[in-house]
């Protein structure tokens, strides 16, 4: 460098200490100079000579800005400047210091993208001012690509959520259409029963009718509604999920609760459903209410579906330190594998023959899936005929700081 001009020291805003520049030399005498003036500047300098290894330097160092101090512009310092241009995957600025050439080869660097050509004697002040302006530009470069991948997460995250959103919605007119295309049958039959039954009773009873066979109708055809009626609250209600820590062993012991308290089934039956998990889960991120709600479809449908008795297992088993896995497993009439696809179907239902001896409406799994889909998980199922079903799901842990 000349003398001339007295070395001015960085001003720039630029935080000087965390950059790294790689100076190449050819040997000429002035790299020494120049990496020095940095060094006093604060930044991070490294040296490495112009020879076949410098592309592979380049690659592992990783350096903020790239001087060559060269005695001649060559093809060599061309096509490394060329490559590094080629390569970039952000903004890596590059800096050409040589002694004066004629006016095409300073273009062909220009040409390549080379950020600063710059002619010994070079001017401290002038050398230093391109280096913090363009580490600068260096530094705003990065500071937009990481906003912009940020942003891109931001994007990606809520079209995710919004997809899901979406989904519930499209899934939620689907079940709105088919009960109010259901309703005729899910609701006017047995009110029908009802009243049919109630106005014999009201009458001469039919010979063949006992008072006994018309008041099991009028129960039956009662429950049948109200079934629907529940189907249909608790539609309404699967849309509000609240996320946070929850203790499964609780949402558990809720929807047992519920389930008794529904008395849905002979008081013994309960007593088939065992709590088969470790004392000790870890908690997962869940709306307890909700996590209930699917374990009531899945422990109705477990008892009901398993009319010869054996145990209903609810199943918990942690996936390493990441997920939960939680399943209810049952003995009974399982499902044939073509039917599988179409059980989450609303509506759908394996027997739906008239002489079907199973109570429901074929909305459970459906809403318990919308459930779990809203915690970002949803059923799976394992069945074979005669032997069982397994439903299970997975449900990320809260990981607690230690
Ligand atoms: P519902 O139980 O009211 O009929 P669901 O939506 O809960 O409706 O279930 C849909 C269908 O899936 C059931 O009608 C039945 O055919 C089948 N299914 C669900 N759970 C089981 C189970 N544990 N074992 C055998 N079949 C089942």
């Amino acid at each position: 460098m000349t003398n001339t001009t007295p070395y001015v020291a960085s001003t720039s805003a630029v935080s000087t200490e965390q950059q790294t520049i790689l100076v190449i030399d050819d040997h000429t005498a002035q790299t020494n100079d120049i990496a020095d003036g940095l060094t006093d500047s604060n930044y991070k300098v490294t040296v490495a000579q112009m020879d076949t290894t410098i592309w592979r330097h380049i690659q592992r160092t990783q350096p903020d800005l790239v001087i060559l101090v060269l005695a001649q512009p060559d093809a060599g310092a061309l096509a490394i400047c060329q490559q590094l241009k080629q390569h970039e995957s952000g903004f890596l600025p590059i800096i050409l210091v040589t002694a004066k050439t004629n006016a095409n080869e300073h273009l062909d660097f220009v040409r390549t993208g080379t950020d600063a050509y710059l002619f010994q004697p070079i001017v401290k002040q002038e050398f230093m001012a391109r280096v913090d302006a363009l580490l600068a530009v260096r530094q705003r470069f990065s500071q937009l690509l990481s906003d912009n991948h940020q942003l891109a997460l931001e994007l990606a995250d809520r079209n995710a959520q919004l997809e899901t959103a979406l989904q519930t919605a499209q899934e939620l007119d689907l079940i709105k259409t088919a009960i109010i295309s259901n309703v005729n049958h899910e609701l006017r039959t047995p009110l029908l029963q009802v009243k049919s039954s109630v106005a014999l009773l009201q009458e001469d009873i039919p010979p063949e009718t006992t008072a006994e066979t018309l008041i099991n109708m009028a129960t039956q055809a009662i429950d049948r509604l109200e079934n629907t009626v529940t189907s249909i609250t608790q539609l309404a209600e699967s849309q509000n999920v609240n996320l946070g820590p929850t203790n499964l062993d609780e949402s558990i012991n809720l929807a047992i609760r519920q389930l008794r308290r529904s008395s849905k089934f002979p008081i013994q039956e309960y007593n088939r459903i065992i709590q088969n998990y470790p004392k000790h889960l870890p908690l997962v991120l869940a709306d307890k209410r909700g996590i209930a709600q699917v374990l009531l479809h899945l422990l109705d449908n477990a008892l009901k579906f398993s009319p010869d008795g054996g145990l209903v297992e609810v199943l918990i088993e942690p996936q390493g330190r990441e997920a939960v896995g939680i399943g209810v497993r049952d003995p009974g009439i399982g499902i044939p594998t073509t039917k599988l696809p179409h059980i989450f179907e609303s509506f759908y239902q394996v027997d739906a023959s008239a002489t079907r001896s199973f109570g429901g409406v074929g909305v459970g799994l459906t809403l318990a899936n919308m459930i779990l889909r809203q915690m970002n998980s949803s059923l799976q199922v394992k069945s074979e005929p005669g032997i069982g079903s397994t439903f299970y799901f997975v449900l990320p842990q809260v990981t607690l700081p230690d």
